[in-house]
């Protein structure tokens, strides 16, 4: 062990579980990839002000979560908290809403910071891989991504998860449903910050977690009741669309994120075995958010899915991925010149596409063939000078243990015939 441990809230991914990791990301990326989703990168720090108009000054990311810093040039930095304020300001920037051809659909894979209290499914590092679709407002683009969010969990072999699905309205029906929310919460038995959230983001409140705010909102006007007759006909439409495709929601009339510009759709994927932390992913409408930042009315769709937690519901169903051993031969020379010579051989296979591998550091053969098993190789070429001198190598499967000779200029070919 160094000095150094990894930073408080924070671990490494390392091999053989790192390839769940990977996997779990190419499997929630596969579905948008097949669905005209391009895929976006973008720093891993913005100016400050991104996150405090794109996430809410009111929000626990803004306010205690976020890695704030001032660089030696005076900027005012913040590490991105969450994706969909970056890909927005990247697709503004780069001005894709007026190649005439809308929405923009674009899907990311990164790490996020936040500064919170380290627990198990909740990092002060942590990955997720997220889609927008940005530039139009079409009920089955609402359900395009929430199918696709579905199948990449399924195609993982996921099934204890469940969908929260909720309208949060419009500009037209939102102002007169927060306005009686408030009535009600200021009449409770609320602490001073709480109170003041009444006032700057009282839907939020719906979404405290704890007991003793959750007991007295029993009663609590439902956004349901105010929806306007254009925001029914939406989200009755998400809800047929989902339905026909065979996906199972549950209506969630708590379910908010509570940001003036988060519209209509949201939704919350949550996982029933992964006690406190449920949340796997989540996501929604936000028509409103090109605006906060400047830039032109875009209506825009879009969810985050947890890598980490994705993981940690894996585990907790008893899922092993199977995931491609990464060694498919190992190559194990007797001695000095048969090493140069074997050498050549691993990187003939390489380049012909064979994931190989090789004993270095002249060990012996008994230590090489035992790194050979734990390499999860098929199969192991073995030869010494004699071997190479008669222009072949040793081929031994590793799984049956045998072994035949095996010509040295045939060796691609017999080892991809034995690997079938
Ligand atoms: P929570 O309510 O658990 O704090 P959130 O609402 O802050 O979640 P989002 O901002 O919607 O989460 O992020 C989308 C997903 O990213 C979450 O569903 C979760 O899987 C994951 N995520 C968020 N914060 C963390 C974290 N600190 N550690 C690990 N995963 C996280
Ligand atoms: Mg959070």
């Amino acid at each position: 062990m160094s000095t150094f441990k990894a930073p408080k809230g924070t671990y490494d991914l390392i091999p053989p579980q790192s390839a769940t990791y990977l996997a779990v990301r190419e499997a929630i990326a596969a579905p948008l990839r097949k669905s005209g989703y391009g895929y976006i990168e973008t720093p891993g720090f913005e100016n400050i002000e991104l996150f405090a108009r794109g996430v809410g000054e009111s929000t626990d990311i803004v306010t205690k979560e976020m890695y704030a810093f001032e660089t030696k040039g005076g900027d005012q930095l913040a590490l991105r908290p969450e994706g969909t304020a970056s890909v927005l300001r990247a697709a503004l920037e780069a001005n894709l809403h007026k190649g005439g051809n809308l929405p923009v659909k674009l899907w990311y894979s990164g790490s996020y910071y936040r500064y919170e209290r380290p627990q198990k499914g909740r990092y002060r590092h942590f990955s997720q891989v997220g889609a927008e679709a940005i530039g139009a407002e079409d009920p089955a683009l609402d359900a395009e991504l929430i199918i696709l969010a579905v199948d990449a969990y399924k195609s993982l072999g996921l099934s204890n998860f469940r969908l929260l699905l909720n309208s949060l309205g419009d500009a037209e029906c939102r102002p007169a449903y927060r306005g009686a929310l408030q009535d009600f919460l200021r009449g409770l038995d609320l602490d001073e910050d709480t109170r003041r959230r009444v006032d700057i983001n009282p839907l939020r409140v719906l979404d405290d977690k704890r007991e003793a705010v959750q007991r007295q909102l029993t009663g609590a006007p439902v956004l349901r009741d105010h929806l306007c007759e254009a925001c029914k006909a939406y989200h009755e439409q998400v809800r047929e669309l989902l339905t026909a495709a065979g996906v199972a929601f549950e209506d969630d009339e708590k379910l908010v994120r509570g940001l003036d510009y988060y519209t209509r759709t949201t939704f919350e994927f949550v996982h029933d075995g992964l006690g406190s932390q449920s949340a796997v992913g989540g996501g929604g409408r936000y028509d409103g958010l090109s605006e906060m930042i400047g830039g032109p009315a875009l209506p825009s769709v879009g969810w985050a899915l947890g890598v980490d937690r994705t993981v940690l519901a894996l585990e907790a169903e008893g899922i092993t991925l199977d995931t491609p051993a990464a060694t498919a031969v190992y190559a194990v020379p007797l001695g000095e010149e048969a090493r140069r010579e074997l050498f050549g051989t691993v990187t003939e296979l390489r380049r012909a596409g064979v994931a190989t591998d090789f004993a270095y550091g002249g060990k012996g053969l008994k230590n090489a063939m035992k790194s050979a098993n734990r390499s999860g190789a098929r199969l192991a070429i073995v030869a010494g000078e004699r071997d190479l001198a008669e222009g072949i190598v040793q081929l031994k499967d590793l799984v049956s243990g045998e072994q035949r000779a095996v010509a040295r200029d045939a060796v691609v070919e017999e080892v991809r015939r034995a690997l079938g």
